[in-house]
């Protein structure tokens, strides 16, 4: 397994298309990492330009010590996995996976050899007789799968992998991926639009935005710590609420929201108008002192409750994990957050 690195890389389709906007990118050799964005950020124009499927337009990728820009895609020593699998429907699940080592100069027996163990290694074993048509979606994409590991590339590469599976299989897939990953030490890059899938696999995530990257981070930090209201809101849901910073002390600011402060990290924003993001799970609700709100629904989902808050704020969101005595709709609460729990965003 080898890292990748993107110093400057763009791609511009035609004269103004401007797919990916000159990207710094370091994939550490063993991660997975995730592309993640919403449909038409760049992820699969990224992805494509570390297999050489598309050529950049400018900057340099590196993939170890190599660069690899201008090479063709045959000579990167990486593979993809599609959303379509696109495996070939008159060949046996054996077939599939052996064709890409007789392609790159294995002889038969062992090609035929990594193959059944790459099924085995996807959980295939004994399917090796098969047709693809004969197999659920799930065991078709594991066969991508089993197909792309067996040539033990320096990266490998999965385009929405889960995307034509139904929700179950989806979770299920997405484990093997991240079990065989770390099993093997692989460096893999991941491009999803779903956040939680994301959240869920990566080491580290690369949320993308409009050609560019927004914020790369851990699952944790990005949930902790979003940069901005575009990433508070796609990673996780958040609460974005309207807040005056009142005070700042050294690297901690106090904010008032309806005449309640509250004291956190400034992040080097100076006092004025900003905003604060909070997780549903980090609202605070009581009766003493804090932001004066009415619950105006209260829905029991077995393992919590969740409430909607409505004050002079505006609304938040709120889970509390006491199912035993829940608040009413129409009840006066007060609100406040958990300690480590708001984060304070640029305005608007
Ligand atoms: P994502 O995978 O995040 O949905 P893509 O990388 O596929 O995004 O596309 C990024 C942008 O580049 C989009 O505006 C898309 O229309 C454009 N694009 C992608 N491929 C081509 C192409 N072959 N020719 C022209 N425009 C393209
Ligand atoms: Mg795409």
């Amino acid at each position: 397994a080898a890292p990748v690195r993107f110093e400057g890389v763009g791609k511009t389709f035609g004269k103004d298309v401007v797919a990916v906007d000159s990207i710094d990118l370091q994939i550490d050799a063993g991660k997975l990492v995730t592309l993640l964005g919403p449909s038409g950020c760049g992820k699969t124009t990224t992805l494509r330009m570390i297999a050489g499927l598309e050529m950049a337009t400018s900057g340099r990728i590196l993939i170890g010590e190599r660069d690899v820009t201008r090479l063709p895609a045959t000579d990167r020593d990486v593979s993809m996995v599609f959303q379509s699998y696109a495996l070939f429907p008159h060949m046996s699940v054996l077939e599939n996976v052996m064709y890409g080592l007789t392609f790159s100069g294995f002889d038969k027996g062992e090609a035929r050899s990594r193959a059944l163990a790459g099924l085995e290694l996807v959980g295939l074993k004994g399917f090796d007789g098969r047709l693809p048509s004969e197999l659920s979606g799930g065991q078709q994409q594991r066969v991508a799968v089993a197909r792309a590991l067996v040539l033990e590339p320096q990266v490998l590469l999965f385009d929405e992998p889960l995307s034509n599976l139904d929700a179950k299989l989806r979770r299920q897939v997405r484990e093997d991926i991240r079990a065989i990953q770390q099993d093997l030490g692989l460096t893999v890059v991941y491009v999803t639009h779903d956040q939680e899938e994301a959240l869920a696999v990566s080491d580290e995530i690369v949320v993308m935005r409009n050609a560019s990257i927004a914020q790369i981070g851990t699952p944790r930090q990005l949930y902790d710590a979003p940069i901005d209201r575009f990433v508070a809101d796609f990673i996780g849901e958040a609460n974005l609420i309207d807040c005056t910073i009142v005070r700042v002390d050294g690297d901690q600011a106090t904010i008032e929201i309806e005449g309640y402060r509250h004291t956190l990290p400034s992040r080097d924003l100076p006092p004025g108008p900003a905003t604060l993001a909070v997780r549903p799970s980090r609202i605070v609700i009581g009766s003493d002192a804090g932001i004066s709100a009415t619950v105006t629904k209260a829905t029991y989902v077995g393992v919590r409750m969740e409430y909607t808050l409505t004050g002079a704020f505006g609304q938040v969101f709120a889970v509390q994990d006491n199912v035993d005595d829940p608040l009413e709709t129409g009840a006066e609460v007060k609100m406040t957050f958990a300690d480590r729990g708001p984060v304070l965003l640029p305005e608007g």
